[in-house]
């Protein structure tokens, strides 16, 4: 009987981790998978393979060793024996990975086109703060023992706190891995998040332990901000924090008068720990909403169709078991599920994907996001959600994206898109600084700027938009 319990494991017994992984899995499935998942996923075309060697107890479904077993920065060795594309990279990958937090959890290691969202871009620039998190004037401090703390950000007149969590002891942490995570900065260079003020300069700022920043954020919007109804905690990761931090968390939400919902912004349930929504969580989710009535969603990040796993299936149907709902949101990704040379392959993926959500779970996409490393272009993705959704056709509404957003940094926030967007756009071409400015009418009454490279026969020409519009 095999016994393996880490990598360094592995290695000494030289086997391949892959198939180990894949035997691990198949037994646990085997075991552990309920009947209504079993018949969703074959309903669905998902397959469920059989084990080759009868194990036990396999150590699958236990989230910490999933977490312990991932390929990190240690395993470069192993990482190179799978993605043989990066063998003649060797060099450049070990001088990036000085400062990158390499991070493949097992299950991703078996997706042949999904795990491609977790290997590292050698050649992707960070860009600091798309989203605008950050930025002084959408952010709530407080002052203690002379520190700075973080609190939360709010952008103006938003119904919603965005708090983000420190994760790992103070640091804006996730083990999920996305090369292209919106918050790259800290969670692959592992920066500490800081203040940027309006001149553009950064200020330290602290991130309080995450139960006493729940618990001064609900102070000061007791005392001011009677209009926000709605939180949504972010990270990192949040769900890295343990049962008990939870806990304390929802104890400090419950002192809040205004809070009519609370929402969890993670990637655990479909990039590789689905097993984190353990028994015990999920019930103290369950009682709180019942004991306060406050309406609980899982903001869960999806990118392609092989993430919507049999594992990712069962729990995601236990916590809508328990009353609560699953927006989930999926970021355009060059690569992963967006080529800007073949919008067809982006059409099938993004198709599949938002019909699987509808068909197995039983939910729907609510958020396609533009690339916030800016390497998609506007044009061409609001060009796939024409073809996918926007025409009504070879797709059920059962299956439609609620909208498709750009973050911005402004603080007037979010903008959604459509088809129609292309007749409001006004497009600049700067062929000097190669880069291309659109102006979009935002609903808050203001033209918004939204900047991209540009890319030849993609975006360089104005007659690109006008047959667009046709
Ligand atoms: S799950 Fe979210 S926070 Fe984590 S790496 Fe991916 S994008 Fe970043």
């Amino acid at each position: 009987m095999l016994v393996i319990i880490s990598l360094d494991n592995i290695i000494t017994y030289s086997m391949d981790i892959k198939d180990i992984y894949q035997q691990f899995r198949n037994n646990w499935l085997v075991s552990n998978l309920d009947q209504e998942t079993t018949t969703l996923c074959r309903r669905n075309n998902i397959e469920i393979h059989k084990p080759d060697i009868l194990l036990p107890n396999t150590p699958w479904g236990d989230w910490h060793w999933h977490l312990a077993n991932r390929l990190t920065n240690k395993n470069l060795d192993i990482f190179l024996a799978i993605f043989l594309d990066y063998k003649n990279k060797e060099n450049e990958l070990k001088k990036y990975l000085e400062d990158y937090d390499l991070s493949i959890l097992p299950i991703n290691l078996l997706q042949p086109n999904g795990v491609n969202k977790f290997l590292p871009r050698l050649n992707l620039k960070q860009v600091s703060d798309p989203y605008g998190v950050q930025q002084e004037q959408s952010v709530i401090t407080k002052i203690e023992n002379g520190r700075k703390y973080y609190l939360t950000t709010h952008k103006k007149n938003y119904a919603t706190f965005l708090p983000i969590l420190g994760s790992g002891a103070g640091r804006v942490y996730c083990p999920m891995g996305c090369a292209g995570c919106y918050r790259g900065e800290q969670t692959r260079f592992g920066k500490p998040l800081s203040l940027i003020r309006i001149d553009s300069t950064k200020e330290q700022i602290w991130l309080p332990d995450p139960v006493t920043q729940t618990k001064w954020l609900v102070e000061e919007w007791n005392e001011h901000y009677p209009a926000v109804y709605d939180i949504l905690f972010s990270g990192g990761e949040p769900l890295m924090l343990d049962n008990k931090i939870w806990l304390g968390i929802l104890q400090e939400l419950k002192n809040s008068k205004y809070i009519k919902s609370f929402r969890i912004c993670t990637g655990a349930l479909f990039l590789g720990l689905p097993f984190r929504f353990d028994n015990e969580f999920i019930q103290m989710l369950k009682d709180f909403r019942m004991e306060t009535g406050i309406q609980i969603k899982i903001s869960a990040h999806v990118s392609h169709p092989e993430h919507i796993t049999p594992e990712a299936i069962m729990f995601a149907r236990k916590l809508l078991d328990a009353g609560i709902e699953i927006l989930p949101q999926c970021p355009l990704e060059p690569g992963i599920n967006f080529w800007q040379d073949d919008l067809e392959k982006n059409v099938e993926i993004l198709s599949r994907l938002d019909n699987l959500l509808a068909t197995t779970i039983g939910i729907r996409t609510y958020k396609w996001l533009l690339d916030m490393q800016g390497r998609i272009s506007l044009l061409s993705a609001i060009e796939v959600w024409r073809q996918v959704h926007d025409r009504h056709q070879g797709n059920s509404d059962i299956c439609r994206p609620t909208s498709f957003a750009i973050f911005l940094p402004q603080s007037e926030g979010n903008l959604n898109l459509s088809y129609h967007s292309l007749w409001a756009i006004q497009m600049q071409v700067d062929r000097e600084n190669k880069i291309v400015k659109y102006k979009i009418p935002h609903p808050a009454r203001v033209w918004v700027e939204y900047v991209e490279p540009l890319v030849e026969g993609v975006n360089d020409d104005l007659g690109i938009l006008e047959r667009l519009k046709i």
